[in-house]
């Protein structure tokens, strides 16, 4: 992480705000940098709140939540609508605020902001997926229903590299059912929310419902400590999901906390290995690797191995630094995988392909490719996120030991299979303990009416975000069970009743 500094009143730079009850905010006090990864310079000030902030953020959404939960659902969807044709019309805008924090090229970035405008676009549909259940006589002139209400003022923390699509995969759907939010985005990606903000204002969306605050684990720690804050979506690295479930459980608030990945590509020698490698290169590094469902590591299995590595050599060479991808999101980030290039040939693995020899440009926080083939389950860069543009390969000899070794890892985000048979195929999903699973598709990232989480260290919690399942995560659900006295009704009983 690029170190937070003082805020010096010397440097003249733009300061990104905090966005509480439909109010943009930089009060003094502790500030951070945003950095442009492609210049490697400084370009905004960044307000980083505090306990104090945080609590006035949580008591603007307190004060909305009555008039908004208590909205007619239509209405609500109209907001939704609406916010969904502003999103639509600064698509391009928001890439580029992306591109310029993150460092993404910018058909990458716009390609995310579209994935979650889509989750916008199922929230469109909230009328229908708020609809409870209604039973009529489920006893003598006793009816039961159920209705599904929301659970109150939300949080969401996101990581650095999604700052579109990751915060709508939280906030439009929690809002649609009638919470209120408070969304804390990463720090080294903030500009994007506060526009996002800024749409939904002019939606429609009353002042308070949604707000944005920055920072680090301070502002994390009061939202996850606030008696205000009843649930909390986490998307972010493993060590992280795992203390924010773990705290936020703890203080009695329901807990979604999506961890880190490391993503498995089987090959089966049967496999279309031209088209398997275009896929694998483009899900290996494109963002830079900077990605959840990134491929990370390939299992080879078999005849497969010899010219899958030799096609992958081939076209990891190709790709073109700043123009096909862009730099880490940080210095520190950029150093820490280059460093894994040493590990893994001090580990024995062999470096088919080299970043280290590519010419990278002389500013920014550019990596290019490397690819790492021979390696083996106990070495770190497996057991590892390295979370850039290092591709690696393990061999096996058959499906089975290619199942168990992806089994065995503790992450479990997502996989692919790529074979040209329906058998092995099928196998493969069933017997696979992974949350998402691609067959001949590299990053299987489910459409925004389906939800997205892994298994095992990759999420904490029950339920995963967007589809269905976040419609359950950010409602609770009531029963209601009537009689309406009635001359012919049998009077109220003294024992337990049985209703029958
Ligand atoms: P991170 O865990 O460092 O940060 C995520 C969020 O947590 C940020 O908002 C950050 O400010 C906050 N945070 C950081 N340290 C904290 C601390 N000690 N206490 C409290 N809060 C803290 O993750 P990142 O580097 O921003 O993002 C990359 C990671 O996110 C990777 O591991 C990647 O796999 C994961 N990720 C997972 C998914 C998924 O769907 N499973 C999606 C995107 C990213």
């Amino acid at each position: 992480m690029n170190k937070p500094a003082e805020f010096n009143p010397q440097v003249k730079l733009e300061t990104v705000p905090v966005w509480i009850n439909g109010k943009a905010l930089a009060p003094a006090g502790r500030h951070g940098e945003v950095f442009n990864p492609a210049t490697g310079q400084v370009t905004k000030k960044l307000v980083f709140a505090d306990s104090g902030l945080v609590d006035a953020a949580v008591k603007a959404a307190a004060a909305a939540f009555p008039a908004w939960r208590d909205t007619p659902v239509l209405r609500r969807a109209r907001v939704m609508q609406k916010f969904l044709q502003l999103l639509q019309a600064h698509q391009r805008e928001l890439a580029k605020i992306i591109t310029e924090e993150h460092g993404k090229t910018l058909d990458d970035a716009m390609g995310s902001v579209h994935r979650g405008i889509e989750v916008v676009e199922f929230a469109c549909g909230i009328p229908h997926l708020l609809k409870g259940e209604y039973s009529e006589n489920v006893g003598t002139q006793v009816d039961t229903h159920t209705l599904r209400q929301p659970v109150g003022v939300c949080a969401g923390i996101t990581p650095f590299n999604f700052p579109v699509m990751v915060p709508l995969w939280m906030f439009p759907l929690a809002i649609a059912c009638g919470n209120t939010f408070i969304l804390k985005p990463s720090e080294k990606v903030p500009s994007a929310s506060i526009r996002m903000a800024e749409l939904f204002k002019q939606a429609g969306l009353p002042d308070g419902v949604f707000n944005v605050v920055h920072g680090d684990k301070a502002a994390v720690d009061a939202l996850l400590l606030h008696e205000g804050v009843k649930a909390i979506s986490f998307v972010g690295s493993t060590p992280i999901a795992r203390y924010i479930y773990e705290t936020g459980a703890k203080a009695g608030k329901r807990v979604q906390a999506l961890g880190g990945a490391k993503n498995h590509a089987v090959v089966l020698p049967d496999a279309d290995l031209e088209f398997a490698a275009d896929a694998l290169i483009g899900a290996a590094y494109g963002s830079a690797g900077e990605r959840c469902m990134a491929i990370s590591a390939v299992v080879a299995v078999g005849a497969a191995g010899d010219p899958l590595v030799k096609l992958l050599e081939q076209k990891a060479q190709q790709i073109k630094l700043g123009v096909d991808m862009g730099p880490l999101v940080t210095r520190q980030h950029r150093d820490k995988v280059a460093a894994y290039l040493d590990i893994g040939v001090k580990e024995g693995a062999r470096l088919v392909v080299d970043a280290r020899k590519q010419q990278t440009p002389q500013e920014g926080f550019y990596l290019g490719t490397s690819l790492f083939d021979h390696v083996t389950p106990a070495m770190e860069i497996y057991k590892n996120e390295i979370f850039g543009p290092i591709l690696i390969v393990l061999r096996v000899n058959s499906m089975e030991e290619a199942i168990a070794l992806v089994n065995r890892n503790p992450y479990a985000n997502g996989t692919a299979i790529f074979t040209e048979s329906g058998g092995a195929a099928r196998r493969f999903q069933n017997e696979v303990q992974v949350g998402m699973v691609g067959i001949n598709v590299p990053i299987p990232v489910p459409v925004a009416f389906y939800s997205f989480g892994g298994w095992k260290s990759s999420l904490f919690g029950d339920l995963h975000v967007h589809g269905t399942e976040a419609v359950k995560f950010y409602t609770r659900t009531k029963v209601v069970t009537t009689r309406w006295p009635h001359q012919d009704a049998p009077a109220p009983g003294f024992d337990m009743p049985t209703l029958g």
